[in-house]
């Protein structure tokens, strides 16, 4: 387990790290030299993008505490860039990540999930703890 994330260490094989080295299709919306952003697999509204950072972060407390402040700051600014040339900012979005078990991260590679293009509803489902 990770001091920081409290997760196991990156793996090579997640899925998101084969479509980074193109060894499976995606369908890219946007790439630059610290994010890559292509559409969900299984998606959960009109719009569904993943924009993901080109760098080895299990989660988002990983990549907060080591990616460089260039890679931070490039990440975000391609998460808005990619927002806006989707169209969404016109009607509004949803930017989300998950965290582990209790988050329901599936892949184990950071990833902020941009979802738009209908009235998204309850920001978490289901009661209260
Ligand atoms: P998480 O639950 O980890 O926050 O989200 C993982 C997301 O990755 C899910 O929404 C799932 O549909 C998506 N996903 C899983 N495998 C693939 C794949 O091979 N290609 C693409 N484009 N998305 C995937």
């Amino acid at each position: 387990m990770s001091a920081v994330t409290g997760l196991p260490p990156y793996d090579e094989s997640n899925i998101f790290a084969r479509i980074l080295r193109g060894e499976i299709p995606s369908r890219r919306v946007h790439e630059d030299e610290f994010a890559v952003a292509f559409h969900d697999i299984n998606p959960q509204a009109p719009v569904h993008v993943l924009v993901i950072p080109r760098g080895a972060y299990v989660s988002l407390a990983d990549f907060a505490a080591s990616a460089s402040d260039a890679e931070i700051a490039g990440f975000w600014r391609a998460v808005g860039r990619v927002a806006k040339e989707l169209g969404l900012e016109a009607h509004g979005y949803r930017a989300l990540t998950n965290m582990g078990q209790e988050g329901g991260q599936e892949v184990p590679h950071f990833h902020v999930h941009l979802f738009g293009g209908r009235m998204l509803g309850r920001m978490v489902p289901g009661q209260a703890a």
